[in-house]
């Protein structure tokens, strides 16, 4: 062999580099799920989890886990063409796909793995992925995995998007994809007009909601839902389990024809156990809860407005919020240079540890270089109060890190 490396030494000196530019990541071990966890020896407000409807913790899915378990098994046992799919999972995409307005539905073992499996199934080498330039990774990954060739227009702007489109007329496959919702910044695609751009020039469209659903819409189906659009317009639409349903998986949701073609060719479907059946067992009751208790968006909206009432001031000590209604609502941090953003967002996650808080700082390369945020989620399982005590702890900590001091808290409406 010769000068052969070895695995530490090709390692290490990558992660030192990761920690110079203020990126290492590590993880935090916790009791509990949802507003409340237990961390360290003590109990924290946290503010960054994707439990927007504070289901994961609910003793209901955890009866119905229990339930599921016994009844369909807790592991599937095999992929599901083999002998792994069994009558929850049969249940839950006919129930997915009548929520939806869609054809079927086809279950994955996570969002990520959906989205590697549909965009890998429909392009190959040659073929266009059009993607918002926002996208999850998850959908760059898919479109690596599929060969195919990305393309990118301007964050949330449907008429680069259509632009592009007529530009690549000549060729034969195209796919547009995007977020429903933003997963870093909250706001929302215009389904509307990415669904017309795709029509008019024989596009197909592709909307990852995993924010979306069961959050978004009067029945809290997802953006479609919240903005109007017919069953069918989005012909490929992707959801997640994980978040506001508060279990694990994801669904894509679609035509017949589309669903059939999954299940034959899209590799992270067929080449991996099936989804735990007592995890479909108790999506359904999720489901359920998102149908029967619409009180939950109610309150997760009112926490949405008050946050941005009384955060609104933040922009003047250098936190600015951005245009989202979602309960996704983060703060940039309006610094500059590269890494003085990272430090500043780590130092702001770290004064408002000392006050009980958490909310993970948000670096590259999960967002753009230059726009390191303070990603605040909100899940209807807070109070009123800790959107008070969270807005408090936020102005502290920006005059205390940023130092621009002077900006007070907005007088406190009535509850
Ligand atoms: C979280 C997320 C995924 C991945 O879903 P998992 O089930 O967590 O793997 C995919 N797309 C978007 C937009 C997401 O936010």
């Amino acid at each position: 062999m010769r000068g052969a490396e070895s695995l530490e030494a090709a390692l290490a000196p990558r992660l030192a580099e990761q920690r110079a530019r203020v990126r290492y990541r590590q993880r935090h071990t916790t009791r509990g799920v949802g507003p409340r966890v237990h961390r360290d020896g003590r109990d924290w407000l946290n503010v960054c989890s994707n439990d927007y409807l504070g289901l994961a913790g609910d003793p209901r899915l955890a009866d119905a886990l229990a339930e599921g378990a016994r009844r369909f098994g807790v592991g599937g046992g095999a992929s599901h063409l083999v002998c792994g799919h069994s009558e929850a999972h049969e249940m839950l995409e006919r129930r997915l796909a009548a929520w939806t307005g869609c054809e079927r539905a086809l279950l994955f073992s996570s969002g990520y793995q959906a989205n590697l499996g549909v965009i890998s199934a429909l392009l190959g080498r040659g073929d266009i992925a059009l993607h918002d330039r926002l996208n999850h990774a998850s959908l760059l990954d898919g479109t690596r995995l599929a060969g195919a060739r990305l393309e990118r227009f301007a964050h949330g702007d449907a008429a680069a998007c259509e632009a592009r489109l007529a530009a690549l007329e000549s060729e034969r496959r195209r796919l547009v994809i995007s977020d429903g919702v933003f997963s870093m910044d909250g706001d929302c695609a215009d389904l509307n007009a990415l669904a017309t751009h795709c029509e008019r020039h024989d596009a197909w469209l592709m909307i990852d909601d995993a924010h979306g659903l069961g959050v978004l819409g009067e029945r809290g189906a997802g953006t479609c839902d919240a903005q109007g659009l017919a069953p069918g317009r989005v012909p490929i639409l992707v959801g997640t389990l994980g978040k506001a349903l508060g279990t694990h998986g994801a669904f894509v949701a679609g035509s017949e024809t589309l669903i059939e073609a999954l299940i034959q060719f899209a590799r992270p479907y067929v080449y991996t156990t099936s989804l735990s059946p007592a995890l479909a067992w108790a999506t359904l009751t999720s489901l359920d809860v998102v149908r029967d208790e619409p009180e939950r968006r109610d309150h997760l909206q009112a926490l949405v407005a008050r946050f941005r009432q009384h955060g609104a001031g933040l922009a003047e000590v250098g936190l600015s919020p951005m245009p989202s209604m979602t309960p996704i609502q983060p703060l940039l941090i309006t610094q500059h240079g590269e890494g003085a953003n990272e430090a500043t967002a780590l130092a702001l996650a770290q004064a408002l540890e000392a006050r009980a808080i958490w909310c993970s700082a948000i670096r590259p390369p999960t967002v753009p270089v230059g726009s390191a945020r303070l990603r605040i989620t909100l899940s209807a399982a807070h109070e009123l109060a800790d959107v008070d005590r969270l807005c408090e702890a936020l102005y502290d900590a920006a005059r205390q890190v940023i130092g621009q001091g002077g900006a007070a808290m907005p007088q406190r409406a009535p509850a």
